[in-house]
């Protein structure tokens, strides 16, 4: 046994704290432990470049062998933490190993949800092993359906079309990302894909799924040769609930990122924490970017608050989607060229509260880097100015 600073899954937010503590300064033992066979990656690439064939797992990782081991950072990988015990600050591994730490980092993330109808295999994305699996399936003309229209689903969609693929998406809401989008942006999602050539149908359930075809509730039967369900999130809780630490719907946290027992942190995907008021998780690259960092700094004892402003992207053939920020119930809208839309989210003395941008290329990005410095400054804006595309937003930027 030994003392250490330990991080808890080696993802995207576990693997960024152990890099921010070493950068930091923390010359102590480091310890980050994953149940991956892999490094420490990102996951945006998998649903884009890695299922394209155009990326690689070293394109998406945070760092290479050489850097962990120049760091002095201990990988262990593909040995889960089966167990916690917070009274006497260990932590054991799959293969009976125990672990003391100083401080904890539960950095889990989560799984994709399994549908419960399926009869058949179905195939899921959120690991590289996931991603690659996939890929593997994803022939010109093979007949896909995507079950889900959320990011997920919709960036499989896309890449299976530009593979050549024929696809079928089946959405069980009223329109595409519903959860987290704006009805405008749905639309216009919903018109590129079938645009595009996928048969997007909404309003559906699905009954069960057989070998050669998924059944739906209204009696299709949609023949294919593959399903692949992109259908949310489970987060990765057990470990944390069963050590009695408290959870909601992911781990819970105060505004320093600490849970319930004063020695564990919990950061990304699988951490709850309050955002204006309201518990909530994100499932962002953005959160889980800052939450490691966060974390990593209050680790040292910097006792420091979380403060974030949401946001996130999502790649479809070549357009964009960006979001920053909050929306609120006054919209201003603004049509971009080639058929973009960007929508101001303002507050009641029109300051910019969040902003949401659809585009060619990466004219949304750029677009919305701009509005995230317009919420920094709190300038109070002329809706008219924004809602003209002739009026560019940097000068808007000086009030
Ligand atoms: C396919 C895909 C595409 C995405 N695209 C975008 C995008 O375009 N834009 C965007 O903003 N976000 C995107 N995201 C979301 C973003 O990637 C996630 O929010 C981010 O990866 C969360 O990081 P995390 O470290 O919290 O979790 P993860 O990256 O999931 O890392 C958690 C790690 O902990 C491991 N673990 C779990 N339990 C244990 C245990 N007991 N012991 C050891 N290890 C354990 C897990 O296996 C995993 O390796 C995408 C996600 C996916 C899956």
């Amino acid at each position: 046994m030994s003392q250490a600073l330990i991080i808890v899954g080696a993802g995207h937010a576990g693997g960024r704290a152990a890099l921010t503590l070493r950068e930091e300064g923390y010359t102590g033992r480091l310890i980050l432990i994953g149940d991956e066979a892999h490094l420490p990656y990102e996951r945006p690439s998998l649903s884009k470049g890695v299922l394209q064939g155009s990326t690689d797992l070293a394109g998406c990782s945070l760092c290479d062998n050489a850097r962990l081991a120049a760091l002095g950072i201990e990988h262990i990988a593909g040995n889960p933490v089966s167990r916690l015990d917070t009274q006497q600050h260990r932590l054991q591994l799959a293969d009976g190993q125990w672990l003391t730490y100083t401080g904890l980092l539960l950095a889990t993330g989560g799984r994709a949800r399994r549908l419960p109808e399926a009869q058949a295999p179905v195939l899921y994305l959120r690991t590289h092993d996931e991603a690659l699996a996939l890929r593997d399936r994803l022939r010109s003309g093979t007949r896909v359906v995507v079950i889900g229209g959320g990011f997920i689903g919709l960036e499989v969609a896309a890449t299976a079309r530009g593979l050549g693929c024929e696809v079928t998406l089946l959405e069980a809401g009223p329109r595409l990302a519903g959860r987290v989008l704006p009805a405008p942006i749905s639309a216009a999602l919903l018109a590129l894909h079938r645009e595009q050539g996928v048969d997007v149908r909404l309003n559906v359930a699905v009954e069960c799924i057989h070998a050669d075809a998924v059944q739906l509730v209204d009696g299709q039967r949609l023949p294919c040769d593959l399903v692949v369900a992109g259908i949310g999130m489970q987060p990765n809780i057990e470990l944390a609930a069963a050590a009695g630490l408290e959870v909601g719907q992911g781990i819970r946290v105060d505004a320093q990122l600490r849970t319930s027992a004063a020695d564990i942190y919990a950061a990304g995907d699988v951490c709850e924490f309050r955002l204006a008021g309201v518990y909530q998780r994100q499932e962002t690259w953005r959160n889980a970017e800052a939450q490691g960092r966060h974390a990593a700094l209050n680790l040292l004892g910097r006792a420091l608050p979380f403060e974030t402003l949401p946001g996130f992207w999502s790649d479809q053939y070549d357009w964009g989607l960006q979001t920053v920020g909050v929306m609120t119930a006054r919209t201003v809208s603004r049509a971009l060229p080639g058929a973009g839309l960007l929508l101001f989210y303002l507050d009641a003395d029109a300051r910019l509260q969040g902003a949401c941008g659809w585009a060619p290329g990466n004219a949304a990005a750029r677009d919305i880097k701009l509005c995230e410095r317009l919420i920094a400054a709190g300038t109070v804006l002329n809706p008219g100015s924004l809602a003209d595309a002739d009026v560019s937003l940097k000068p808007l930027l000086r009030g």
